[in-house]
C-alpha cells in the first residue's frame, strides 16, 4: 500500500530532508585527493547528532556506516574505509536521517580533484536522468513514466541501468511502497496522486547494466570495473508538481 502525506507531514519530511541536504553539502566541500571515506563518515555522523537527527542507514539491516560511499566501480552500498581518495575517482555519497519521525533519503556523486570527460559525462547524464524522472512524477501520470524517463535519457547517452537495485517510497518508514525501477515502458504501474513521497535514485553504469556484490554482503560493484553514479532526491508528489525535499 503506497502511504499518501498530509500537507503537515511533508512539512516534516521537508526538514528531513533539508538536513540531508545540508549535510551532503558538508561532505561535498569536504571531498578531495587524500581525504578518506572513514573521514567522511565520522563527519556525517557527527552532523547528525548535533542537528538531533540520527543516521538513517546505520544499523538499518546491520549496515555498518551513516554513509553509503561508493568510489569508481562500486554502484551502491559502499563501505567507508581509511583508503585516501584520488585525483580522478569519482565518490557517490548515499545519506539518510530520520527526524521527528520522518525520513529524508538522498545521494550525490561527486568528482575528486579533475576527472576525465567520460566520468563527466556519466555524472552529467546521471544527474540529468534524476531531473528528468522528477518532472514525471506528476499528479496524474503514472509510476513507470518516472522509470522510463531515467532509461531512456541514460541509454540515449550511451550508458545502462542497473536492474537490482530501484527507488522507493518513502516517509515514516526508510522503504515504502511502490518500489520505483529505473527501467521500464512508460505509463504503466499506479497513478501518481497528490502526497506520495518517492525516493527516486538513478544508478548508471559508463558500462554494461550487470552488478555483483562483494564478499562484505553489501557493496555493490559493476560485473565489468567500470564506473557507476548514482543520484538520488526524496521528493513529494503535489497538485502544484514534484517538490524537492532533499533541498538545503
Ligand atoms: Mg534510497
Amino acid at each position: 500500500m503506497i502511504v499518501l502525506k498530509s500537507r503537515e507531514e511533508i512539512d516534516r519530511m521537508r526538514d528531513a530532508g533539508g538536513m540531508v541536504a545540508e549535510i551532503l553539502e558538508i561532505l561535498r566541500e569536504r571531498v578531495a585527493p587524500g581525504v578518506t571515506t572513514a573521514e567522511l563518515d565520522r563527519i556525517a555522523e557527527a552532523e547528525c547528532i548535533r542537528r538531533k537527527a540520527k543516521p538513517a542507514f546505520k544499523g538499518y539491516g546491520g549496515f555498518p556506516f551513516t554513509i553509503c560511499s561508493s568510489p569508481n566501480e562500486q554502484v551502491v552500498h559502499g563501505f567507508a574505509n581509511e583508503q585516501p581518495l584520488r585525483e580522478g575517482d569519482i565518490l557517490s555519497i548515499d545519506f539518510g536521517v530520520i527526524y521527528k519521525g520522518f525520513y529524508g533519503d538522498a545521494a550525490v556523486t561527486l568528482p575528486v580533484g579533475y576527472i576525465d570527460r567520460d566520468k563527466q559525462h556519466l555524472l552529467r547524464v546521471t544527474e540529468e536522468s534524476l531531473q528528468k524522472a522528477i518532472a514525471a512524477a506528476v499528479v496524474g501520470g503514472r509510476l513507470s513514466d518516472i522509470s522510463h524517463a531515467v532509461q531512456s535519457h541514460a541509454e540515449k547517452e550511451g550508458f545502462s541501468v542497473v536492474r537490482e537495485f530501484v527507488g522507493h517510497g518513502i516517509g515514516r518508514q526508510l522503504h515504502e511502497a511502490p518500489q520505483i525501477p529505473n527501467f521500464g515502458p512508460a505509463g504503466q504501474g499506479p497513478r501518481l496522486k497528490a502526497g506520495m513521497t518517492l525516493a527516486i535514485e538513478p544508478m548508471i553504469n559508463a558500462g554494461g547494466p550487470g552488478v555483483k556484490i562483494l564478499k562484505d554482503g553489501w557493496t555493490a560493484v559493476t560485473l565489468d570495473g567500470k564506473a557507476s553514479a548514482h543520484f538520488e532526491h526524496t521528493v513529494a508528489v503535489t497538485e502544484a508538481g514534484p517538490e524537492i525535499l532533499t533541498l538545503g
